[in-house]
């Protein structure tokens, strides 16, 4: 009986016609793939990605060179040199590097900062694809700070009630 019953189920393309009923169920229903990287994912304001360095609305940088964020670090990620600016003898960094290659994005640095100045942004799509490249110096921080600014501070208006 069995051998008769495979036989029509071979015979009648049985299993390919199950096949094809799970195929056309999912035809129809809502798409749920992403396009990356024309589509995103929703990300929260509180997500960590790429830093950034911020600057206050007059263009003057927020770090203070205090170096909290370099003690803190438990991968040793950022370094940090510093002296007193010429211009007004205010204590500013001349160095800040964070090794991209160290660091496990555990948002310490962020934390620990009294000057809100560095962030991890919702930045996660980027690539490294030359040696040194995972060096973020204090140059590419800014500019990644000037880019992302307006989103930076959207995120700290809805991050607040946590804050
Ligand atoms: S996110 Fe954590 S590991 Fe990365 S630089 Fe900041 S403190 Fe260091
Ligand atoms: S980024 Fe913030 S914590 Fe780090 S040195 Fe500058 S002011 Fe201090």
């Amino acid at each position: 009986m069995n051998r008769i019953k495979h036989f029509f189920k071979t015979f009648l393309l049985w299993e390919l016609l199950v096949g094809l009923k799970l195929t056309g169920r999912y035809f129809f229903t809502k798409k749920i793939t992403v396009q990356f990287p024309e589509e995103k994912t929703p990300t929260s304001p509180r997500f960590r990605g790429l830093h950034a360095l911020r600057r206050y609305p007059n263009g003057e940088e927020r770090c203070i060179a205090c170096k909290l964020c370099e003690a803190v670090c438990p991968a040793l990620a950022i370094t940090i040199e510093a002296g007193p600016r010429a211009e007004d003898g205010s204590r500013r960094t001349t160095m800040y590097d964070i090794d991209l290659f160290k660091c496990i994005y555990c948002g310490f640095c962020e934390e620990s900062c009294p000057v809100d100045s560095i962030v991890l942004t919702r930045i996660s799509d980027y690539s490294i694809e030359h040696r040194g490249e995972n060096i973020m110096t204090k140059q590419k921080l800014l500019a990644v700070g000037d880019w992302q600014e307006r989103i930076i501070a959207k995120d700290r208006e809805l991050d607040r009630p946590y804050r």
